[in-house]
This record gives structure tokens, C-alpha cells and sequence, in this order.
């Protein structure tokens, strides 16, 4: 084989220092701690001591400080994005150790977290790009003015993270608010604080100026809390459920802040008669079990119609049992364990229920039988069909790898039974005929559709939910925007004065 190096590289856990970053100083937390678990072994990895909310109003405090200080606020955008591919450079100089300390933190296999990295690194990278060429605009006059609209830094942006994908989604809150101008005070999940307070170590080594990012460790209905209500914090741009959305939208009503919501998702995946089968196949097997399924975008719910149901079913499950599961430090493995034994228990509850509901579980349904996964939080990738789409498993996100099948009869059944949901992330159609394929693009009430492609992500295209999935998108051109206050300006060319006010 070619390829394959001699000796594997060292896959030891080195901990993480159990410090956070607030404002320049490094603190050790006096809160309570959270055991961090290796989902792959159930494990104790360390111990992380969570932040106060004294913590988070010292954070606060000083980013509103830093956020003013000529120092940074005086800075041009060219200047200013100089910080920015410093810590792009810093991360992928890091790379092979964040991505192992992700695998071990998450469960997910080495690929996948490689692949966030890097994405973390260009991130930075195209924020910076963006800042440096992003222009103000001059409005057409209507009078004898100059009129400009310009965008100006909010000051503390507060940012909310979830456990699936740490540092792709970590970077994507700071790298478009500091961009912009801002201070930034992040909150990583309980079960997954490690790699961003790898990520703080690596971006305060750039040479940031203090002040400007802390990393507050903590439980969300504290720290996340304190954050968002915070009379400093101006906006806060949260990623996680949707319930716990809703509750911080609450709470950020009560003081006006704007909020930027990434949430959850049941995505359809739509198989139509005349699709590449095995092209369909594989991107249906990527869309809901890379990962183990634990992606907002998870194609979870498919729709196959009636006419190649059994066949494509048949195959399909086939293809799902030869999938291989094990360490997702281990080469070669496809399905890595999910994130927390608790999570795989609530899974697993989920599996059951579509048992009660009368569920066919075509494929998986339990955790493997395998003695060396036997302490790990493993998953068997599970399909199920026979169920209505108003079944609760074919409504509720289940964030597992567990996929619900469903055929359809005709365009019309297909579009009214994939908008039957509350969410409206993502989804992915397999089909020959683009003709087709952009109508029911149009017609889907989703925020992204894939095309014979799924679960592909650029940062250069903007990413955001319709309905109960999120408000407004992240990414993209426009993404440094939702981190700034637009102000404009009217210059007054006139030389006689306001005729109101002569006497
Ligand atoms: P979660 O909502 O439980 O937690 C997300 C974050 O919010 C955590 O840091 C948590 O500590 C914090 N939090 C909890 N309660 C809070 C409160 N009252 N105030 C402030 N912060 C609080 O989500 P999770 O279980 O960590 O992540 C899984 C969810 O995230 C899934 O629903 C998934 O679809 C969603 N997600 C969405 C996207 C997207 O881009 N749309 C991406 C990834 C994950």
C-alpha cells in the first residue's frame, strides 16, 4: 500500500492547561469543574473549572474597554485584518494537535476534525480578505449633501457555542466579530471546553491585544446566561438548540440585542426515480452518519419516491451495516462514538419511541455488540422506516446517526410532507434532472439546498435557518455585518443655510 506511513503519529492526550483566558490573564476557574469524558473509552480526560459570572462581567468590562481603546478601534481594515491572518497562520500551524485534541474531546474521527481546523484557519483567513476589501457605500444624494452609510464596531459581541463542532463553529463567530471591529467573550459547551481553550492559548500567543477575546468555561444557563444579559454584551450570536434559543431570545428582547441564531434541524434528503443511485447512496450514508450524525444539517429525514423505494431501501441499508464504527482515532473509521454517554442514551430513547411507534428498524437499533466499544458512547448507524412523517422520530431532531425513511408519490406529496416540519436548515435533492432539481429547490423552505452534492460548506457562501432552525446567516461577504452597528452620514454641501430657520 502507498500512503500509509511506517509509525502512526503520537496520539497521546496531552491536557489542556485548566486555565481560561480573561482579558490577558490566565485564570484558573473557580467554579464548579466539569469531568471532561472520552466518548471513545468513557474515560476521565481532566478536569476543566468553569468561570463565574463575576468572570463574565470582568470579561465584559475589559472587552468594552479594549473595544475603544484607540489602539484597536483606531485601526484601518487592512491594519486591523494583519491580526487576523496571524491567527489563521497560528491555528494551522497547530493543526495536527487541535485536531487530535477535538477527536479526543468529541468522539469524531481524525478526518473530520482535520477538516475543521483547517476550516477554523481559513475562517480567519477569508475574514480577513473581507474586512480588507469590503467597501462603504456612498448613497445617491437627494439633496445638496453627501450621503455615506458606513458600519462601525458594536463594541461586546457575547458568543454561544455547541459540543459538535467546536472550533469550526468557535471560529466563526470571532473571526467576523473581531473583523469587525468588536471584542469578543466566548462560552464553549460543558462537554467540550478543550479545544477552545486551546484555540484561546493559540490566538492570545498572536499577540492580540489583551482584552479583546476571552474564553469563559461554564454552564450554559450561568456563564451563557450572564453573557447575554449582560447590559455591556451589545449582540450575541449563539449555535445550539433550539429550545435553548428561544429562551436566549427571550432574555435578549428584554434589553433590545440584536441576536443571531443558528439552531436545529430535521433535513430532508430527496432521492427522485431518475437519480445516480450510487451517487445517491453515498451522499444520503455522508449526509446523516459522517459524524455520527451530530451535525445541525444531518440529512435525517429521506424521502425516496415509491417507485425505486424497496430497491434503493434495500441497498442503502446494506450499505449502512458495512459502515465501520470504532475510536475515531482509529484509521479507517467512518462512524466514531457520539459525543457523551448521556447523549447516546437519549439516542437510543429516541429508537425506542419509533419502536412504540411501530418503526421498522431496518438496520441498527442498539449500541454494537463489539467488547472493545463496550465503554465507549458507540451507536449502531440505524435506519428506520414504516412510520408516517407526523411520527415524533420523523419530526424531532435526534442529533445520532439515525435516519428515517419515507417514500413519496409525485412532486406535490414529496414538497408538502419535506416542509411538514418546524425546522428549515438544509436540504439535499439526487436527481439528473436540474430542471426539476431547481424547481423543488424553490419550492423547499429551507435555508441551504444541496444538489447532487450534501453537507458541503464554504465559508464564502452565507449558512443560516429559516422557521424554527435560526434568524439570520452567518458566513459569507455579508457575515462581518451582523457584528456592526450601520450608521449614516450627511455632509451638507450647501452653502446657504436651512431656509426654515431665516427670520
Ligand atoms: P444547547 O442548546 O444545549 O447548547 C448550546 C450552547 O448554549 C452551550 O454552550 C450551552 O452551554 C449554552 N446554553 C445552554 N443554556 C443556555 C442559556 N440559558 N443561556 C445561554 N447559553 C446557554 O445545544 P448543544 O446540545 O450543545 O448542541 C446541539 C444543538 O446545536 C443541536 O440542536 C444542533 O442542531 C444545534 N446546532 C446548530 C448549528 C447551526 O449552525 N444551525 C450548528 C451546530 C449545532
Amino acid at each position: 500500500m502507498t500512503g500509509v506511513p511506517k509509525t502512526l503519529p503520537d496520539m497521546t492526550f496531552e491536557p489542556v492547561p485548566d486555565e481560561f483566558l480573561l482579558a490577558g490573564n490566565w485564570k484558573h476557574g473557580a467554579g464548579p469543574a466539569t469531568s471532561v469524558i472520552d466518548p471513545a473509552t468513557g474515560s476521565e480526560l481532566q478536569r476543566v473549572g468553569h468561570a463565574g459570572v463575576e468572570d463574565v462581567d470582568a470579561a465584559v468590562r475589559a472587552g468594552a474597554a479594549a473595544a475603544a481603546d484607540p489602539a484597536w478601534r483606531g485601526l484601518l481594515p487592512h491594519q486591523r485584518a494583519t491580526y487576523l491572518h496571524r491567527i489563521g497562520a497560528a491555528i494551522e500551524g497547530a493543526a495536527p494537535r487541535l485536531a487530535l485534541l477535538q477527536s479526543y474531546n468529541t468522539g469524531k474521527t481524525l478526518t473530520e476534525t482535520s477538516a475543521l481546523v483547517t476550516s477554523a484557519a481559513n475562517t480567519f483567513r477569508y475574514f480577513a480578505a473581507v474586512l480588507e476589501t469590503s467597501d462603504e457605500d456612498l448613497t445617491t444624494p437627494r439633496g445638496p449633501y453627501l450621503t455615506m452609510s458606513v458600519h462601525e464596531p458594536i463594541g461586546v459581541v457575547g458568543a454561544i457555542t455547541p459540543w459538535n463542532s467546536p472550533i469550526a463553529s468557535d471560529a466563526q463567530k470571532m473571526a467576523p466579530a473581531l473583523a469587525a471591529g468588536n471584542a469578543v467573550v466566548l462560552k464553549p459547551a460543558e462537554w467540550t471546553p478543550l479545544v477552545s481553550l486551546a484555540l484561546a492559548r493559540i490566538i492570545d500567543e498572536t499577540g492580540l491585544p489583551p482584552g479583546l477575546l476571552s474564553v469563559l468555561p461554564g454552564r450554559g444557563s450561568v456563564v451563557g446566561d450572564a453573557i447575554v444579559r449582560h447590559p455591556g454584551v451589545g449582540k450575541v450570536s449563539f449555535t445550539g438548540g433550539t429550545t435553548t434559543g428561544r429562551t436566549l431570545a427571550h432574555a435578549a428582547a428584554e434589553k433590545l440585542m440584536p441576536v443571531s441564531l443558528e439552531l436545529g434541524g430535521k433535513s430532508p434528503t430527496i432521492v427522485l426515480a431518475d437519480a445516480d443511485v450510487e451517487a445517491a447512496v453515498n451522499g444520503v450514508l455522508y449526509g446523516i452518519f459522517s459524524s455520527s450524525g451530530q451535525s445541525c444539517i444531518a440529512g435525517s429525514r429521506l424521502f425516496v419516491d415509491a417507485g425505486i423505494y424497496e430497491e434503493f431501501l434495500d441497498r442503502l441499508v446494506a450499505r449502512t451495516q458495512a459502515l465501520r464504527v470504532g475510536p475515531g482515532r482509529e484509521p479507517g473509521v467512518q462512524v466514531g462514538p457520539l459525543v457523551h454517554h448521556r447523549h447516546r442514551d437519549a439516542v437510543a430513547r429516541h429508537v425506542e419511541l419509533a419502536r412504540a411507534e411501530g418503526g421498522r428498524i431496518r438496520c441498527g437499533g442498539s449500541v454494537p455488540d463489539d467488547p472493545r466499544l463496550a465503554e465507549g458512547a458507540y451507536y449502531l448507524p440505524t435506519v428506520i422506516d414504516g412510520l408516517a412523517n407526523d411520527a415524533r422520530v420523523c419530526q424531532e431532531e435526534i442529533f445520532g446517526p439515525v435516519l428515517v425513511a419515507l417514500p413519496f408519490h409525485g412532486e406535490a406529496d414529496l414538497i408538502a410532507q419535506a416542509n411538514d416540519t418546524v425546522y428549515g436548515l438544509a436540504a439535499g435533492i439526487w436527481t439528473r434532472d436540474y430542471r426539476r432539481a431547481w424547481r423543488l429547490a424553490r419550492a423547499l423552505h429551507t435555508g441551504t439546498v444541496w444538489i447532487n452534492t450534501y453537507k458541503q460548506f464554504s465559508i464564502s457562501t452565507p449558512f443560516g435557518g429559516v422557521k424554527e432552525s435560526g434568524l439570520s446567516v452567518e458566513k459569507g461577504r455579508t457575515g462581518i455585518r451582523a457584528y456592526s452597528r450601520q450608521k449614516s452620514i450627511y455632509l451638507g454641501m450647501d452653502e446657504a443655510p436651512i431656509a426654515w430657520a431665516e427670520s
